[in-house]
């Protein structure tokens, strides 16, 4: 089982010294599966961390790697260009679509975010607007572990304990439409007010200081796979054109087809975001990359007015990166994943919900494509949560992972927004392999009612 972030519960510790292991030891991958030093064969049911995309051991992927690395692995993008570099930026910007015109390349998601934050600092000051900066995000949401992208992130205990964060970025609620806070009664009456409260936000805080506005299209582990209401998405876009501020999709999760399309925002045409951020399954594990894409507007304005965009790492576009992630790319176009991920999103629907009705303590399953979860509670018809203290969704992982599949789990402080599991096999996965999947999760979970006399 793979533990969540800072309310986790699984504290991501720095490595004891040799001979003191404390995690199973993996020795290799290949396809959905992963394979331990005490011979065990685990199905990978999260993609690590939703993020290997097209499986583990693709040949035409590791080939793509150990060319490059033999060509240069690196040549500094501060002086030089690559065919890797240029080629990526074209497929990359092509697959999002028209307005997206180009791509700045990081090592991971938080990078990108920051990254992202930046662009669009930088963009207000290069139009002479200094004192629009701030950046709305929704509470819960998840965007990243550095500071900046912490700060935008809607997680009430990370900001304690890692506090003071970057100066007032305002947060609204994510439609959190499985718990639907009184007196609202409908998802719609709740997309509603949280579409009130948003543009309530933005005109208490100040138009005229409102920078952008960032959102998970279908949520990760802050919120379990929860899937943004059409209204709102359209809603939200109708806001940001009327207040001039910048949509941003956090798609580092969804992108790259893990919802059956190449960006999840692909399923709401009329709530096209002016710039997505990437990473996961853009390189699939094979390598650490993110990526920013945005429109020629903003970057085009920053290079007129100040010469260009002034950020950057040592790891930033390196050839390696992204002669990897265009292989990545290539596999999920040409062996038809993003098909397969629409038809076995299906599948997988179909399961998980055939298991909800029969336990007692799935009370949701929600998600698009290969992106999907189930929540955890105490009692289905009252939708009560578990104390956090019992670690249900932990337990049930726990015991998934004895019988041969690894889950990746949320359990939120103090049950502030619940527990869940997510399901997100890479998008290679068969229908046999999801009927497997099923079945665990199905003796996991009685297993857990069980012991719980439920
Ligand atoms: N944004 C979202 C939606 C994520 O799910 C994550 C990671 O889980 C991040 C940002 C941060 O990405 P990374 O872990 O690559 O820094």
């Amino acid at each position: 089982m793979i533990g969540g972030n800072t309310q986790g519960g699984s504290i991501h510790e720095f490595y004891l010294p040799k001979n003191t292991p404390r995690l199973p030891t993996v020795t290799h991958g290949e396809g959905i599966y992963l394979y331990t030093s005490d011979g065990r064969k685990l199905l990978d049911g999260s993609s690590g961390p939703i993020a290997i995309n097209v499986g583990y051991g693709n040949n035409r992927i590791i080939s793509a790697l150990h060319d490059q690395a033999a060509k240069t692995p690196f040549a500094s993008y501060r002086s030089f260009e690559t065919s890797a570099n240029v080629e990526l930026s074209d497929k990359l910007c092509s697959l999002c679509g028209p307005g997206y015109d180009r791509a700045f390349f990081v090592s991971g998601g938080s990078e990108a975010i920051e990254c992202c934050i930046k662009l669009l600092r930088n963009w207000a000051v290069a139009k002479g607007e200094p004192k629009r900066w701030k950046i709305i995000s929704r509470m819960p949401s998840y965007h990243g572990s550095t500071l900046g992208a912490l700060s935008i992130t809607g997680d009430p205990v990370a900001h304690e304990m890692y506090g003071p964060m970057m100066a007032s970025q305002p947060k609204v609620p994510t439609p959190f439409t499985y718990r639907i806070p009184s007196p609202f009664t409908t998802p719609a009456e709740y997309s509603a007010e949280c579409l009130r409260q948003l543009e309530a936000t933005i005109v208490s805080e100040g138009p005229e200081t409102i920078l952008g506005f960032i959102m998970e299209p279908v949520g990760g582990l802050a919120t379990g796979a929860l899937v943004a209401p059409d209204a709102y998405c359209k809603g939200v876009r109708e806001l940001c054109y009327k207040y001039k501020i910048i949509l941003v999709f956090d798609e580092v999760m969804t992108g790259a087809g893990r919802t059956g399309k190449f960006l999840a925002a692909h399923w709401w045409p009329d709530a096209k975001p002016d710039v997505v951020v990437m990473a996961k399954g853009l390189s699939s594990g094979y390598i650490p990359l993110g990526a920013v894409v945005a429109p020629n507007w903003i970057v085009q304005t920053i290079t007129d007015k100040m010469g260009g965009f002034n950020h950057g790492h040592t790891y930033t576009s390196t050839p390696l990166q992204c002669a990897v992630a265009s292989a990545c790319l290539d596999v999920l176009i040409d062996d038809g994943l993003m098909e397969n991920c629409c038809r076995m999103g299906d599948e997988l629907l179909s399961t998980l919900l055939a298991v909800q009705s029969r336990t007692k303590t799935v009370g949701d399953v929600r998600g698009k494509g290969l992106l999907m979860a189930v929540e955890i509670v105490k009692d289905s018809d009252t939708k009560e949560m578990w104390d956090m203290g019992v670690r249900a969704a932990y337990r049930i992982a726990t015991k998934a992972e004895a019988r041969g599949v690894v889950l990746y789990v949320r359990v939120t402080a103090n049950g502030a927004f619940g527990q869940w599991i997510m399901v997100a096999p890479p998008l290679i996965v068969t229908k046999s392999e999801i009927e497997f999947i099923g079945n665990v999760i199905e003796e996991s979970v009685k297993e857990f009612e069980l012991e719980m006399g439920l």
